[in-house]
């Protein structure tokens, strides 16, 4: 199959570029930077173009017309962004990707479209603190992707508008479905782990996901900070469980992820960000901490003064995995522990290459 890997340098991309390339697959990467696929620039079956998709000489139609199928990876993802550029996240998130699910639709092409287990929002437990007998229970947090109720924050905290770009999207393929006009596969990721995630803050504008700033601290010795107490919670999932099922939803044996929403997450490795900070910190004294470097101290600060005005948290969001459980016979194998040390490892062999260059 010809792939036409939208994002395909990314995080996430890098990977699945990875992974497509070993499944004997022709893929057509378009990103802004190669870094994280540079081991296979020159891949016979690689075709890398440096393109921003905002480009008004960007080949898109001739670039669908020429592919098998399409994988839109393209987003702003990170919370810090939502909150600084919520207009440029709107545009990227959902204009621009608009055109590629028109085009898909107009050359008749199948497309994956990369949205967010953001779109689920907040739980009931969070809008109605006092209204609930056990705000504690999981099953206010399990999310489903036909069943399950989006609860976003108000318009005046703007980190929402990721959430909704990616909803609005997700609904017009839906629409485009119901029509007959677009065969596609929608997939809400829940928090993928792994090496090549982000980069460290100094080496980009500050505003990498959560593994990346406590690596800074780590690092150098500087402060862990948990926003508001490090309380929300997260469950994390290894890039290589998530890799094997996206793969599934390629293959698409017997069409069965037509027109379907997938949950891909590790429903099992739900962590608070404070107990995640404990882990990070207990991992790198036992495997890498060398003595005498400084170790970095925990400290809690505002959502306010770390994100600035207009921020607000996804309190917890577990996934409902049963449909990629039932549909392409997949679950998760990682645990927590295991991802984050060998996500610490590349980010220090990447850290010490970088200080012997
Ligand atoms: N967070 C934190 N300290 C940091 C960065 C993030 O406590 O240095 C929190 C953030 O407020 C959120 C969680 O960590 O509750 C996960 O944030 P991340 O940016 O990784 O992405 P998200 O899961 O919200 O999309």
């Amino acid at each position: 199959m010809k792939i036409l890997n939208l994002g395909g340098g990314g995080f996430i991309g890098a990977h699945l570029t990875q992974r497509l390339l070993a499944e004997n697959q022709t893929v057509v990467c378009i990103d802004t930077h190669p870094d994280k696929i540079r081991e296979h620039l020159d891949h016979h079956r690689l075709t890398y173009i440096e393109r921003d998709i905002r480009r008004e000489d960007f080949e898109l139609d001739r670039l669908i017309q020429e592919a098998d199928l399409v994988i839109d990876l393209i987003a702003y993802a990170n919370p810090g962004i939502y909150v600084k550029m919520p207009l440029e996240v709107f545009r990227l998130n959902f204009t621009e990707n608009l055109k590629i699910a028109e085009t898909c639709s107009q050359y008749g092409k199948r497309l994956i479209q990369f949205s967010s287990c953001e779109v689920y929002g907040k739980t009931v437990a969070k809008s109605f603190p006092d209204k609930l007998m056990n705000s504690e229970d999981p099953a206010l947090a399990i999310f489903s992707e036909d069943t399950s109720d989006s609860i976003l924050g108000p318009v005046s905290k703007h980190r929402w508008i990721y959430a909704s770009a990616k909803l609005l999207l997700e609904r017009v393929l839906h629409a485009y479905g119901l029509e007959d006009r677009l065969d596609y596969t929608i997939i809400r990721p829940f928090n993928f782990i792994g090496p090549k995630i982000d980069y460290l803050p100094e080496d980009t504008d500050g505003m990498p996901r959560v593994f990346s700033h406590f690596m800074e601290a780590l690092i150098k010795g500087t402060q862990i900070r948990l926003v508001d107490g490090g309380a929300h919670r997260r469950c994390y999932t290894y890039i290589d469980d998530a890799i094997e099922c996206i793969y599934r939803i390629v293959e698409n044996h017997g069409r069965v992820c037509s027109r379907q929403i997938f949950n891909i997450g590790s429903p099992d490795n739900e962590v608070s960000i404070r107990q995640m900070a404990a882990m990070m910190v207990d991992l790198y004294k036992t495997h890498f901490y060398k003595p005498g470097a400084p170790l970095p101290k925990t400290v809690d600060v505002t959502s306010e003064d770390f994100y600035g005005p207009g921020y607000e948290d996804s309190d917890r969001r577990i996934p409902d995995i049963s449909k990629a459980k039932t549909l392409l016979g997949w679950k998760p194998e990682f645990q927590l522990k295991d991802m984050l040390i060998r996500t610490m490892e590349y980010y220090l062999s990447d850290y010490d290459g970088k200080i012997q260059n």
